[in-house]
């Protein structure tokens, strides 16, 4: 069984989602078990609801980084016109 041997040696974590900055999903290279970040900054068992809170914190974390580099480029563009006149 592949369990025994993360009762033996724990688990062997990889990052399979990166849903923010802060919150991650990690799945056991071993046997599959899932994890994500929680609230307080804790790791719990990740489970179709906090999955479902994932994918709705995950679109929000994609539209604000679209928003930031938005920003990012007309600030460069006005610099340029600037630099221009
Ligand atoms: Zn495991």
């Amino acid at each position: 069984m592949k369990n025994i041997h993360c009762m033996v040696f724990g688990h062997d974590f990889k990052v399979t989602r990166n849903v923010t900055y802060h919150v991650k999903e990690y799945a056991c290279k071993t046997c599959k078990k899932q994890l994500t970040t929680s609230g307080n900054g804790n790791l719990i068992e990740l489970t179709p609801k906090f999955k479902e809170i994932n994918d709705v914190l995950e679109r929000i974390h994609h539209k604000r980084i679209l928003r930031i580099k938005k920003l990012k480029e007309n600030q460069i563009e006005q610099k340029a016109k600037l630099q221009i006149a």
